[in-house]
């Protein structure tokens, strides 16, 4: 479903984050990137998502390349740990604003959000703006509007991390939820090592810009 071949990701300053990956995502499945701090990454989610240009390598995406293509036309949605909400619309607008831009009919757009946002529990909040929100309200509405797009793929950037251990832990269950809801395919980083063994069908653990281990969660954490 989603194929990485050879990828690499090289800085202007010379660094090279990402020194050819290869990574195999089936349909349906919850890959979670673990590893240390600067070991790339987000430099991986954000090549896919479009957000940085590769230096060589290619995406696939359902059998096509998608790296050459701008980001918006890739089908992906990514949710920030910032939540990368427009701070003067309200929230239903953060939530049409993608389809509204591809030209979907408002009243299909109207019931989009309104699935979406019963899912999300945010219904009751749709008129406010995001600073009037709570930080786990806002991260439903960062997912509300990744999700209310229906791409082929998700990445996650650290999306708890901002949120305080309980919240985090509610949260996680929620993406849990969804995630079995849905069947969606995501890629999601996090350095948390429950929320791997929670969400992970396979974990992907990276060290300077390497794979240095795939495996289950059970593989990878209860290692003899
Ligand atoms: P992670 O998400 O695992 O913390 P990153 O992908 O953010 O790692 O970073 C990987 C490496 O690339 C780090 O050494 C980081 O300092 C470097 N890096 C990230 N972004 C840039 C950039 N824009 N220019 C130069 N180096 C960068
Ligand atoms: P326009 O882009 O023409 O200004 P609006 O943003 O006013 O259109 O929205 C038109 C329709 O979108 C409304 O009839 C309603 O169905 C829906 N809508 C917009 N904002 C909200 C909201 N805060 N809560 C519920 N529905 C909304």
């Amino acid at each position: 479903m989603l194929k990485l071949n050879q990828l690499i990701k090289i800085y202007e300053n010379g660094h090279q984050a990402v020194k050819g990956i290869n990574l195999d995502v089936k349909a349906g499945e919850f890959i979670v990137l673990v590893g240390p701090s600067g070991c790339g990454k987000s430099s991986i989610l954000r090549s896919i998502a479009g957000l940085e240009a590769i230096t060589s390598g290619s995406i696939e995406l359902d059998g096509r390349r998608v790296d050459p293509i701008k980001p918006a036309a890739r089908d992906i949605a990514m949710v920030f740990q910032n939540y990368a909400l427009y701070p003067h619309m309200t929230v239903y607008d953060n939530l049409a604003y993608g389809l509204k831009n591809r030209g979907v009919e408002k009243s299909l757009i109207d019931r989009k959000i309104r699935r979406v946002a019963t899912t999300l529990k945010i219904e009751d909040y749709l008129d406010r703006k995001p600073a009037k929100l709570s930080g786990g309200q806002r991260q439903r509405v960062a997912m509300g509007r990744a999700i209310v797009r229906d791409p082929k793929l998700f990445l996650f950037d650290e999306p708890l991390s901002n949120l305080d251990a309980a919240l985090r832990a509610h949260m996680r269950l929620e993406i849990k939820k969804l995630q079995r809801e849905l069947g969606v395919t995501s890629v999601y980083v996090t350095h948390d090592q429950v929320e791997a063994m929670t969400l992970a069908d396979r974990i992907v653990v990276l060290n300077q810009g390497e794979i240095e281990q795939v495996g289950t969660p059970s593989e990878i954490y209860h290692q003899p």
